[in-house]
């Protein structure tokens, strides 16, 4: 098994590879990270996709640098396919200082299973954060963007939020999962269990 997290220089956002044997998919490239590429490299990683668990910009910055160099597609959810698009809608001026449009991603939909080289990927769509925010879970471990992280849940004030629909996913989509670690999008790692009891946010 492989789980690799790095932290995205500046933002905080966590890109992930994680497969088995030489195979890995790359999870959230906030941007352009040395380290990755070097790693991958190193090790001999064959990266099969890149998926994204929503269309912000700094979970999508370096989607088309990896994309190009390794020769695989972009994968997001249909929701968030146009925020991916607009850069209006995925704030990259803001977060960037440029404009970010990425075209060409394959879209997923809820409780799509996504058969990536050997890597499986099961995709909860738990809109709330963003229309097309969705949960990974991959090989009993979820990776779980902006929508919960440990101790702490994403904004909903941003284009697509909706804060109803963000309690609701993690309620009805997340919380009735077993037990099993969760990856978020920024910060360290926590578990289903571990937020059920804890989670100040979701009541
Ligand atoms: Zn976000
Ligand atoms: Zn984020």
């Amino acid at each position: 098994m492989i789980l690799e997290r790095f932290i995205t220089p500046g933002m905080g956002v966590n890109l992930y590879l994680v497969g088995a044997g030489k195979q890995v998919i790359m999870i959230d490239p906030g941007t352009i990270i040395p380290k990755v590429d070097e790693l991958i490299e190193e090790r001999g990683y064959e990266l099969q996709a890149i998926v994204l668990t929503h269309g912000h910009a700094d979970h999508i910055g370096g989607a088309e640098y990896y994309r190009d160099k390794y020769h695989v597609d972009v994968y997001i959810h249909q929701a968030d396919d146009e925020m991916l698009q607009n850069p209006k809608h995925n704030l990259s001026k803001g977060v960037y200082g440029y404009d970010i449009s990425i075209e060409g991603a394959i879209v997923y939909q809820d409780k799509d299973r996504l058969d990536l080289g050997d890597i499986r990927v099961e995709i909860i769509h738990t809109p709330g954060h963003t229309k097309g925010s969705s949960c990974l879970l991959i090989n009993d471990q979820l990776f779980s963007g902006d929508t919960l992280f440990k101790m702490g849940v994403g904004r909903w004030d941003l284009y697509g939020g909706d804060g109803q629909a963000l309690m609701n996913s993690i309620k009805s989509k997340i919380f009735t999962l077993k037990d099993m670690p969760v990856y978020p999008g920024h910060g360290v790692a926590t578990s289903i269990a571990y937020e059920k009891e804890r989670n100040p946010f979701v009541g």
